[in-house]
C-alpha cells in the first residue's frame, strides 16, 4: 500500500504546521481560483469520512479547497439517497447551476444517488460532468485525470468491486476525532434500504492496514478514533491475522496516544459478549453502543427482514447492560413500515420504556427504489406515519430528560472539540458521547480532556463547570 497521508484542517488553515511529506505538493502548487473544488456532503458520517478522502485525492492531483462552490473550478455534491427527501435536495442543488453551465465548471455527483440514478443524472441536468457511485471511489483519480484531457462526461458505477477506498491523502476535517473506515457496503438486506444497492456488498479492510493508519493518526496527535461502517461490528478481518471485531476494537485502543476508540453503527444479529467483554476490559473503548432495533415488533422487524426478534434485541440490551460500567445505547427507529398497526407501534413505544435509549434517530419511512418494501401492501398514510413519529419522539424526549437528570451532580471526562464565542464557554463529548456545555475559567481548551461536573440537564445535552 502507499504511505497514506493526513492533512487535517489546522494544517490547511496553517494554524499548525502539520502536513506531511509530500503532502504539501499539491497545496503549493494550485494558484486562486485555478484548480480548487468545492465539496458538499449528505447524509451519514460514511459520506463525511468519505468526502475526506476524495478531498484527499484532489488535494493529491494539485487541487485546494475553497469554502463555496462560486469559487470553485470542480463542484462535487457527495450525495445521499437514504430517504427520498435527501435525494431530492441534491437535484435542487444541481439545478443552482442550470442556468451557468458555460461558466467552465465541472459539477460531479458522487455518493448512492449517483449509484442509484446513474446516467439519468446526465439526462435530468446535463451540466453534470461527473457521475461517481461509492463503490467506485478507487476509480477517481482515473475519472478525474479523463476530465482534466477534455473529456466532458465520465461515469464511475461498478458495484461488485472486492476493494475498499484507501487513499493516499486523507484531508480531514474534524481535528480532535479521526474517522476510519473499517468495512464498506453491507450484505444484510433490510426491505426498506438502498444501501446495498448504492454502496455494494461488504468489503473489510485488513487489521494490519488500519492499525498502520491508526499509529499514524496517533503520532500525528489524534486522540480520538471513531470506527466506520454500516456494519461495523460484521467486520471480518480478510488476512491471515483474522482479527475479530473486538480484538481489533482493543487493539486499536491499544496504540500510545490513543485515549479513546468509538465504532458506529453496530448491527443486532452481529453484536456478541466479546463486544462487551473488550469494552469491560478496556476503558479506551467508549461507552457508547450504537444499536440500530429499528421496531419493537417481531412482526414488522420479520418483514423488514431485520434477522432479529424483540427478544433476540433485548437480550443484546441486556449483555450491554450487565458490563462492568454503564454504557449509553443509542438507536434509529422508522415509523409506519408498510403494515405496521397500531399495535406494532404500541410495541415499539413499549421497547423505548424497556431500551431507556439515551439518544434516538427516528425516521417516518420512505418508499425507495429497488427496495423488497416498495412494493409491499398495507402503506401506512402519510399523515398517521407523521403522528406516530411526533408520539414517538415526545416519549423518548422524556426518556432522555429523565435520565440527563440522573446524570447531574456527577463529573464527567469531556474530550474538548467546542469554543463559544463567549469567553469562558467550552463544548465537547463525554465518553458515553453526551454532549456537555461547560464554562471553565482556563484558556485554550481545545482538543484537551477535563473533568467536567454536571450543574444541568436538558433532553438533548448536559450543563456543566470545569472542575479546576
Ligand atoms: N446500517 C445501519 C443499520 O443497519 O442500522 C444504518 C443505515 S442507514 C444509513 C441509517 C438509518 O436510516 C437506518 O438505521 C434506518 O433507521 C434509516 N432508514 C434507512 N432506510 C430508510 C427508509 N427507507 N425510510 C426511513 N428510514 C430509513
Ligand atoms: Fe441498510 Fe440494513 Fe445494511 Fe443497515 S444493515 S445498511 S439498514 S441493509
Amino acid at each position: 500500500m502507499p504511505q497514506t497521508i493526513d492533512v487535517n484542517l489546522r494544517s490547511l488553515t496553517g494554524a499548525r504546521a502539520e502536513i506531511y511529506p509530500g503532502a504539501d505538493v499539491g497545496l503549493r502548487t494550485a494558484a486562486a481560483g485555478k484548480n480548487t473544488f468545492y465539496i458538499e456532503t449528505f447524509g451519514c458520517q460514511m459520506n463525511v469520512h468519505d468526502s475526506e478522502k476524495v478531498a484527499g485525492v484532489l488535494l493529491g492531483r494539485g487541487y485546494r479547497q475553497v469554502e463555496s462552490p462560486d469559487a470553485a473550478q470542480v463542484v462535487f455534491y457527495n450525495t445521499c439517497s437514504i430517504r427520498e427527501k435527501a435525494a431530492q435536495k441534491v437535484f435542487s442543488r444541481l439545478g443552482d447551476f442550470k442556468t451557468r453551465q458555460n461558466e467552465g465548471r465541472i459539477i460531479g455527483v458522487l455518493g448512492c444517488v449517483a449509484q442509484q440514478e446513474g446516467e439519468e443524472i446526465f439526462e435530468r441536468a446535463p451540466w453534470v460532468g461527473l457521475v461517481c457511485g461509492s463503490a467506485s471511489y478507487r476509480k477517481l483519480p482515473e475519472l478525474l485525470a479523463e476530465l482534466e484531457s477534455g473529456n466532458r462526461r465520465v461515469m464511475g458505477l461498478d458495484k461488485d468491486t472486492g476493494e475498499t477506498f484507501e487513499t493516499e491523502i486523507t484531508r480531514r476535517d474534524n481535528p480532535f476525532r479521526a474517522y476510519l473506515t473499517i468495512i464498506e457496503g453491507c450484505d444484510k438486506s433490510c426491505a426498506y434500504c438502498v444501501v446495498p444497492y448504492t454502496r455494494g456488498p461488504e468489503r473489510s479492510r485488513a487489521s494490519a492496514s488500519i492499525l498502520e493508519e491508526v499509529r499514524r493518526l496517533a503520532d500525528a496527535g489524534y486522540s480520538e478514533i471513531q470506527l466506520l461502517g454500516q456494519t461495523v461490528n460484521s467486520y471480518r478481518d480478510p488476512s491471515t491475522r483474522r482479527m475479530s471485531f473486538a480484538e481489533l476494537l482493543a487493539a486499536v485502543a491499544g496504540v500510545a496516544g490513543i485515549r479513546r476508540v468509538r465504532f458506529t453503527t453496530s448491527h443486532p444479529r452481529d453484536f456478541g459478549a466479546d463486544i462487551v467483554a473488550a469494552m469491560d476490559a478496556v476503558p479506551e473503548i467508549c461507552d457508547h453502543v450504537h444499536l440500530p432495533v429499528q421496531s419493537g415488533s417481531t412482526r414488522v422487524l420479520r418483514a423488514m427482514q431485520r434477522t432479529y426478534t424483540r427478544e433476540e434485541y433485548l437480550e443484546k440490551i441486556a449483555l450491554i447492560r450487565a458490563a462492568r460500567r454503564p454504557i449509553s445505547l443509542t438507536s434509529d427507529i422508522i415509523v409506519g413500515f408498510p403494515g405496521e398497526t397500531d399495535r406494532d407501534f404500541e410495541e415499539t413505544l413499549s421497547l423505548l420504556d424497556v431500551a431507556q435509549y439515551d439518544s434516538t434517530f427516528s425516521f417516518q419511512f420512505s418508499p425507495r427504489p429497488n427496495t423488497p418494501a416498495l412494493r409491499m401492501p398495507d402503506a401506512v398514510p402519510e399523515e398517521e406515519k407523521g403522528r406516530r413519529l411526533a408520539v414517538l419522539q415526545q416519549r423518548q424526549r422524556e426518556i432522555q430528560t429523565a435520565r440527563n437528570q440522573t446524570r447531574v451532580g456527577q463529573t464527567f471526562e469531556v474530550h474538548v472539540d467546542g469554543a463559544s464565542r463567549k469567553a469562558g464557554q467550552w463544548a465537547g463529548r463525554t465518553s458515553s458521547n453526551h454532549i456537555l456545555n461547560f464554562t471553565s475559567p482556563r484558556t485554550g481548551l481545545l482538543g484537551e480532556y477535563v473533568q467536567v461536573q454536571v450543574t444541568r440537564a436538558g433532553p438533548n445535552s448536559l450543563v456543566g463547570e470545569h472542575n479546576v
